[in-house]
C-alpha cells in the first residue's frame, strides 16, 4: 500500500529523546524553552508557547480572548473538528461560515455573511497548509471589531504575503500531530508577538502559576508560587521538544520536496479529465499538507475513486471534513454551506510524503486516467 502520509522521523529525533531522558528532565523544561523559541523565530513570530495540542492551543486562545457563553464565533464547518469544538469548550457558540472553492478558506465575504453582532471571534483555518488571506481578513476583523484566531495547525512552512503564515498573528494555533509536517507525537503551540498574553498564556497552560515549575526547580532559594486564576495542564514535554527541535531543522526541505512532488502531480494530473488538485493562492504558497483534488465533472463519484485506489494499493482519503454534518453538530442548522459540502463531498487527498516516488505519483494517476474514461 501506498501511504497518504508518513512522519519523517530519523535517528536524530530518536537520539535527542533519548538525550532529554537522561538527562533526567522529562517534563516542560529547557527543551521546551528552546523549542518555543526557535520555532516563534521560524513562523515569525516573537513568542512561542508550547501546548500538548493544537485543540489545546485554540481552547486557551479563546480563553485569552474573554470568549464566553452568549459569544458567536465564526469558524468554518470546512475543517477538523476540533476548530468548531474548542468555541463550545469556552461555551460560546461556533457559527459555520462558508469557505473558497478554491483555497477550502473562510473569506472576508464568507464570514461577513454569518456575522452577527453577538460575534466576538473569528477563527480562520490556513485549510491543510493552503494559506487564507491574511491581509484581507485581519483588516476586516479589525474594522468588526472582532478577534482573529489563526488555525495554523497545517500551516508551518506555509506562506502569505511572502512571510511565513501566522507571522503578524494577534494568536495563532499550531500542530504537532504525526499528520501535519512537523511532528512531535502530540503537541501545539500558541505564536504571538504581545509579551503580556504570551505571558498569561503560559500561566493558562500551567494551573495558573505564576512562575513555571521548572523555574522554581532551577532556583537557588525557595520560591513560592501562586495559582492566579482557574487554568489547565495542557503543557508539552521535554521529550517532545526535544523531537520538536529536530523536526524543526527538516522543515525548509521538507516543504521545498512535498512542493516538488505536488508540481510532478501537476504535470501528471494535466492530461485527466474532471480533476482540480489545490494550488497556491495568488497571496501565498502551501505547504502542500495536504494534496485534495476536486472531482469535477469526473465520471466516477469520490467514493468509487477512493474504492478503485485502495484496490490498486493506494491509500487516498476523503477530503477535509465538514463539521456541520457530523452527530456531534446535529443541534445546530446552519445557513446553507454549498461549497462546503461540494468539496467534502467531491474531494479526495492523495498520498504526499517524502518517500513517494517518481513510480508511485505515475500509478496514482494512472488509476485516475483510467476511471476518467
Ligand atoms: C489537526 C488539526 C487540528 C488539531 O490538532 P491537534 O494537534 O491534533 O489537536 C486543529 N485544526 C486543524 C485545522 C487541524 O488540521
Amino acid at each position: 500500500m501506498i501511504p497518504v502520509m508518513i512522519p519523517l522521523l530519523g535517528e536524530e529525533e530518536a537520539q535527542a529523546a533519548a538525550d532529554a531522558v537522561r538527562s533526567g528532565w522529562v517534563a516542560q523544561g529547557p527543551r521546551v524553552r528552546s523549542f518555543e523559541q526557535d520555532f516563534a523565530a521560524t513562523v515569525g513570530a516573537t513568542h512561542g508557547v508550547a501546548t500538548s495540542s493544537c485543540t489545546t492551543a485554540l481552547h486557551l486562545a479563546l480563553v485569552l480572548l474573554g470568549i464566553e457563553p452568549g459569544d458567536e464565533v465564526v469558524v468554518p464547518s470546512f475543517s477538523f473538528i476540533a476548530t468548531a469544538n474548542a468555541v463550545r469548550y469556552v461555551g460560546a457558540t461556533p457559527v459555520f461560515a462558508d469557505v473558497d472553492l478554491a483555497t477550502g478558506n473562510v473569506t472576508v465575504e464568507t464570514v461577513d455573511a454569518v456575522r452577527t453582532p453577538r460575534t466576538r471571534a473569528v477563527i480562520a483555518v490556513h485549510q491543510g497548509g493552503v494559506p487564507f488571506d491574511t491581509a484581507a481578513l485581519r483588516k476586516a476583523a479589525a474594522g468588526w471589531g472582532v478577534e482573529l484566531v489563526e488555525d495554523a495547525a497545517c500551516a508551518a512552512g506555509s506562506s502569505a504575503y511572502g512571510q511565513p503564515a501566522g507571522a503578524g498573528a494577534k494568536v495563532a494555533a499550531w500542530s504537532f500531530h504525526p499528520r501535519k509536517l512537523l511532528t512531535t507525537g502530540e503537541g501545539g503551540m500558541l505564536t504571538l508577538d504581545d509579551p503580556e498574553r504570551a505571558a498569561r498564556l503560559r500561566r493558562l497552560r500551567e494551573h495558573g502559576m505564576n512562575v513555571s515549575a521548572a523555574d522554581r526547580h532551577a532556583s537557588s532559594q525557595p520560591v513560592l508560587e501562586a495559582y492566579l486564576e482557574t487554568a489547565y495542564n495542557y503543557r508539552m514535554t521535554d521529550i517532545q521538544a526535544a523531537i520538536g527541535l529536530v523536526q524543526l531543522g527538516r522543515l525548509a526541505g521538507l516543504v521545498a520536496q512535498r512542493r516538488e512532488l505536488a508540481a510532478r502531480y501537476h504535470e501528471l494530473l494535466a492530461g485527466v479529465g474532471g480533476l482540480v488538485p489545490v494550488r497556491d493562492p495568488a497571496y501565498g504558497q502551501t505547504n502542500y499538507q495536504s494534496f485534495w483534488v476536486l472531482l469535477d465533472g469526473f465520471p466516477a463519484a469520490r467514493d468509487e475513486v477512493l474504492s478503485e485506489l485502495a484496490a490498486q494499493g493506494v491509500s487516498a482519503r476523503r477530503g477535509i471534513m465538514a463539521a456541520h454534518l457530523e452527530p456531534a453538530y446535529a443541534d445546530v442548522s446552519p445557513a446553507p454551506l454549498p461549497v462546503t459540502e461540494r468539496l467534502t463531498r467531491d474531494s479526495l487527498i492523495l498520498p504526499l510524503h517524502h518517500k513517494l516516488t517518481t513510480d508511485d505519483q505515475e500509478h496514482i494517476v494512472a488509476v485516475l486516467r483510467r476511471l476518467s474514461r
